[in-house]
């Protein structure tokens, strides 16, 4: 057919983001046999943020046929996380867990791990165009996508449904007003990547390590080491505390880096190899992950926080659950999203709430540096910190906000 916009092109399910989220979801539905066209605006390789994964993340990565990929593309291998505050500090093993699964994953540079996954799903028969910006949807049984290329063609597609994965772009929330107001406070985060030079040693590079800054428990730093002798290093904090000129924004990270012990012991004199970037005010919520014809995948519906990078976890949670529905959608059965994705997804976000504001709070952290904890108590609080939080014979998933509630009398020495 012949419009203002060109033709209209057919596809099982239009994809908008080729992000991990868009990549994984989409391989799933080729795999399946479904046509499947993923839309996205960048050119790869593209930075992004979000470069430790979570044990859980690899189950999903298997799934869609990707896991040799990323086994073979030399990234640093993770086994777990610690974390420090002045004197104290924790380390939890992710092979050590109450959930069933992997133990183990990748810190990963994500400028070469999303390549590497959409290039995978490229592989298994998805269609990607990248320099295509989607610009808005007709919503329905038969949704309609406009798009436009980088030379300004527009276009449209006729899917019999959309899968929008496209991260912080959050394109159908902000057309079809599904946004509401995160319960988070507006956070930010300066952060860059520096020349480490550790000496072996010197740090367990297998695992990140998470420091609480020396004076304000709401402030905590992350180091990620990388493959070839990179490491990720960044700050959090209330947007106020990072709210400085671009001009400023080295000194300050620099700054913020020597003032925490640790960190500042290991990298406060390395190189930044990339300018300073700060993001602000990321935690975004929306009303449902659903509609007519849609769902919403990864960033694209909810984020919380990056304290336990969970990010890209739920990313393919909810890629991989999305697909599942939709398969048996496009196979002529009745679901219902509303139970069959948007609850159960939740689920494990809750889960991840309840551990990110008690963070803040500094009742998690009183639970993590407690030096008396149980192993079996251990163990479940570690596969959560491994992704595994939708695994309800785990009590701190069963019931998250009444055991933390619980666990931290303990912790804390209040009276039970
Ligand atoms: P993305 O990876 O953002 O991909 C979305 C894609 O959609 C992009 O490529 C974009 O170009 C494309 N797009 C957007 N709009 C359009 C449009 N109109 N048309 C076409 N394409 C479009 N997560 C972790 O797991 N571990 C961490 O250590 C971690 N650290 C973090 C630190 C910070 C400071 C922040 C803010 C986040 C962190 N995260 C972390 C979260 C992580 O970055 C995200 O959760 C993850 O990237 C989400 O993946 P996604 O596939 O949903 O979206």
């Amino acid at each position: 057919m012949g419009t203002e916009f060109g033709e209209l092109e057919q596809t099982d399910v239009a994809v908008i983001g080729a992000g991990p989220a868009g990549a994984v979801a989409a391989a799933l539905l080729a795999r399946a046999g479904r046509s499947v066209l993923v839309l996205e605006r960048q050119h790869f390789p593209r930075f992004s943020i979000g470069e430790s994964l979570l044990p859980q993340s690899m189950a999903y990565l298997e799934e869609a046929g990707m896991l040799q990929a990323v086994v073979e593309a030399g990234f640093q291998y993770k086994n777990g996380a610690s974390f420090v505050h002045g004197e104290k500090a924790a380390s939890y093993d992710f092979r050590d867990k109450h959930s069933e699964g992997w133990g183990t994953t990748y810190q990963v540079e994500r400028a070469v791990f999303d390549q590497l996954l959409i290039r995978r799903a490229a592989d298994q028969g998805v269609r990607v165009r990248f320099g295509h910006t989607v610009r808005s949807m007709r919503t329905g049984d038969e949704p309609v996508l406009e798009v436009e290329d980088e030379k300004g063609n527009a276009y449209r597609v006729a899917a019999r449904f959309v899968l929008d994965a496209s991260g912080f772009g959050r394109v159908l929330p902000r057309m079809l007003g599904l946004e509401t107001p995160s319960r988070m406070p507006a956070r930010a985060a300066l952060f860059s990547h520096v020349q480490d030079a550790l000496p072996a040693g010197s740090t367990d590079r297998d695992k990140i390590c998470v420091a609480v800054h020396p004076e304000r428990r709401d402030v905590w730093y992350w180091m990620i080491p990388l493959a070839g002798g990179r490491t990720s290093v960044g700050c959090v904090a209330e947007a106020d505390f990072l709210d400085v000129p671009e001009a400023r924004r080295e000194a300050k990270l620099r700054e913020l880096i020597r003032a925490e012990p640790t960190i500042g012991r290991l990298l406060g004199d390395a190189p930044f190899l990339m300018p300073v970037n700060r993001i602000a005010g990321y935690s975004a919520n929306v009303e449902r992950l659903h509609g007519p014809g849609f769902a919403l995948l990864g960033n694209a519906g909810e984020f919380l926080d990056p304290v336990f990078s969970s990010g890209v976890t739920i990313a393919l949670r909810s890629a991989h659950l999305a697909a599942q529905t939709l398969l048996r959608q496009l196979g002529g059965e009745r679901v219902d999203w509303a139970a069959d994705y948007d609850a159960p997804l939740r689920k494990g976000i809750d889960t991840f709430r309840a551990f990110v504001e008690r963070w803040y709070t500094g009742e998690l952290q009183d639970i993590i540096f407690y030096a008396q904890q149980t192993p079996k108590i251990r163990r479940m609080i570690s596969a959560i910190l491994a992704g595994y939080a939708w695994d309800e014979t785990n009590p701190y998933v069963a019931d998250p906000v009444r055991r933390l509630t619980a666990l931290h009398e303990v912790c804390s020495g209040a009276p039970a």
